[in-house]
């Protein structure tokens, strides 16, 4: 039956996974009076069926969901705590049994921001209940078709409910349906294959299983290794052309996330894509894990041949927007999923709220902001670049984890907590070197370590965590902004120039003994390697440059307007060494009482002695 219902909204979202829930909610948050339609064809109780992967979350998605959605409490009392993120690479290919057997980068204590592992299918159940209190209209269908008109024209989104059929209007549409991809075939605007992917082409393969021993991987006790815990983290193991994870989502029904993202050059999809092979494959390349998953009960199993891919366009002129897997994805050796996620739903709200309010800057936002976040996500994939050759060589990719760190502690999480990334000025900037860091000192990089793995060159392990591997104690998780002591949170207020001087800085003094190990004199007095090093020495004076004009202009401001108003408020404090009267002088038949309240207390207190009266 077609009854050609027709609604009107601001927004219609289409998919209610963690994109379009999470984009609702913050979308009603900063426009309160916003109109909002989310469309899924999933139950609101979901089951263990509609399990997913993304789990872990880091900074930037855990400061989003915090901060932005104010979901903190929700995910204390709701989900599991990360302790940060652990790398195990196995010491011989035949003993994998203990994790004893492996060789660690510990995360060595709880990381100043607090993190979760999040069971997906209790996120979105629970965020699509808030969200329908909030206000936002939930239809449980498929979007079966969707009329794209240029600008500001009201575009048609046709769902089936059932066996009806209803049209959705709004002059905004979201694409977060995931890997449906309903704007991105409409409008050829996706990106396949590894020609276009910095030559990544990986697949996936999970499984999920309760009620595991966890004392087959750690029996917690670790009095001088560690002041977290090693098993309520995100856990990865390492071997030649894959990488595995390892992720709690319930600590009452002990259950894990297992699964492996595997390079179909090295382990081609038929060597794994069912549940008997992937136990295979563990139990003769990581037993530790095979033994995890036999001593619980296996939940659910996956496989995903083909994962990454990438948008043309992010945010259109003509007010379509692609987040989340409808976007992009290309692998979650860092978790960046999420956090991909974050930084698109807040570029969108701005948009659509210049959008509404008819601001005179709002294209001028929806082009800087597709330009960052097409920018940003493509420095994602870069990340992945050669993982095939490099993820078993335990040296290499430590010292690449490393490298990659740097950025992500020293630059981006700065970047996102000063919500610099909505910064019209500083996007048009940061792209530039962004872009150019990705096109010439990583992947530069990434040749010179397939070089090192070819030649099987023992260069170290370097810890990333550890405060003893570079000069002057610098770790990477090192902030150089006293942002989270005080509180910076809002725009602009925390240093993200301090950032990237001291990051460039401790780069170039890292590529320099990068290439000293690796690849002796000849490596240092190399011209190019000479060039990177001095660039990243230039970029990082660029950066002082920058942290002196950015300071001169917010002199005298305030790092936190809410303690400033307090502040200012305790001036007039007094303290008074009384307290306001609360025995009533009427209430004199309460005071009787209250003498009765007292004996029996007393009896009750102490009943040996009213026996002895
Ligand atoms: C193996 C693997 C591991 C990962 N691990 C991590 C991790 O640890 N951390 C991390 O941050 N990221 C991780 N990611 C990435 C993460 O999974 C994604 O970024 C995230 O799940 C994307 O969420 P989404 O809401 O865009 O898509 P989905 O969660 O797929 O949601 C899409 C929604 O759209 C709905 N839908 C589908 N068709 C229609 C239709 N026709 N009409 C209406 N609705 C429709 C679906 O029912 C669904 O609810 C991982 C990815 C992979 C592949």
């Amino acid at each position: 039956m077609d009854n050609n219902q027709s609604l009107e909204y601001d927004v219609v979202i289409m998919g209610a996974g963690f994109a379009g829930l999470c984009q609702a909610r913050h979308l009603k948050l900063n426009i309160p009076n916003i109109k909002i339609a989310l469309i899924d064809p999933r139950s609101e109780q979901q089951q263990a069926k509609d399990l997913k992967v993304g789990e872990s979350l880091v900074e930037v998605a855990s400061l989003f969901l915090f901060k932005e959605l104010g979901l903190h409490e929700y995910l204390i009392e709701n989900h599991v705590p990360k302790i940060g993120l652990n790398f195990h690479w196995p010491k011989s290919l035949e003993k994998t049994a203990d994790i004893e057997d492996y060789y660690h980068i510990w995360t060595n204590r709880q990381p100043p921001i607090v993190s979760f592992q999040i069971n997906r299918v209790k996120f979105e159940r629970d965020l699509l209940k808030m969200n329908q209190t909030a206000g936002i209209a939930f239809h449980k269908g498929y979007v079966v078709d969707v009329a794209l008109t240029p600008g500001d024209a009201i575009k048609t989104v046709d769902v089936k409910v059932g066996s009806e059929k209803i049209t959705l209007k709004a002059k905004h549409i979201i694409d977060a349906a995931g890997r449906k991809f309903i704007i991105g075939r409409k409008t050829d605007n996706l990106l396949f294959g590894s020609e276009n992917l910095f030559g990544l082409n990986n697949g996936a393969t999970w499984m999920r299983v309760k009620n595991v021993d966890r004392n087959i991987f750690h029996d917690g006790y670790d009095p001088e290794g560690s002041t977290g815990s090693h098993y309520y983290a995100t856990n990865h193991y390492f071997g030649h052309g894959h990488w595995l994870w390892m992720i709690p989502i319930d600590t009452q029904a002990m259950e894990l996330s297992i699964g492996i993202m595997h390079h179909h050059d090295v382990i081609p999809a038929k060597h794994i894509n069912t549940q008997d092979k992937f136990l295979a494959f563990l139990r003769e390349n990581h037993n530790i894990l095979y033994r995890l998953i036999e001593s619980g009960e296996k939940v659910d199993f996956h496989y995903r041949p083909q994962v990454a891919h990438r948008s043309k366009t992010m945010f259109s002129p003509d007010n379509w927007y692609v987040i989340g897997d409808a976007a992009c994805i290309f692998d979650a050796f860092y978790s960046l999923g999420t956090t991909m996620i974050a930084f698109a739903i807040e570029s969108v709200t701005e948009i659509i709220q210049a959008k509404l309010a008819n601001a005179a800057d709002a294209e001028q936002k929806r082009s800087a902001y597709n330009e960052f976040n097409v920018a940003y996500t493509r420095s994602v994939n870069i990340l992945y670049r050669d993982h095939a050759k490099q993820l078993g060589h335990a040296s290499i990719m430590s010292w690449r984890i490393y490298f990659e760190y740097m950025w992500w502690f020293g630059v981006i999480v700065p970047l996102y907590v000063g919500k610099w990334h909505l910064d019209l000025e500083f996007i048009n900037l940061f792209v530039k070197n962004l872009n150019s860091n990705v096109d010439g000192i990583f992947p530069e990089l990434y040749k010179q370590f397939n070089q090192l793995v070819e030649r099987g060159t023992n260069i170290g392990l370097l810890d990333c965590y550890r405060a003893d591997q570079l000069i002057w104690d610098y770790y990477t998780p090192k902030h150089f902004d006293n942002f989270l002591e005080n509180a910076k949170l809002e725009p602009l207020h925390c240093n993200v120039f301090a950032g990237l001087k001291n990051t460039c800085f401790y780069a170039a003094l890292w590529y320099a003994m990068f290439q000293w190990r690796g690849f002796g004199i000849q490596g240092i007095l190399n011209l190019r390697h000479l060039y990177q090093f001095f660039r990243l020495l230039a970029l990082s004076v660029q950066a002082a440059v920058g942290e002196l004009i950015y300071k001169s202009r917010i002199k005298g401001l305030p790092t936190n307007s809410q303690i400033e108003k307090m502040r200012q408020e305790f001036k007039s404090y007094q303290y008074r060494p009384e307290l306001r009267p609360w025995i009533s002088e009427l209430s004199s038949q309460a005071e009787v009482s209250s003498g009765l309240e007292s004996q029996e207390v007393n009896q009750v207190e102490n009943p040996e002695l009213s026996m002895l009266r």
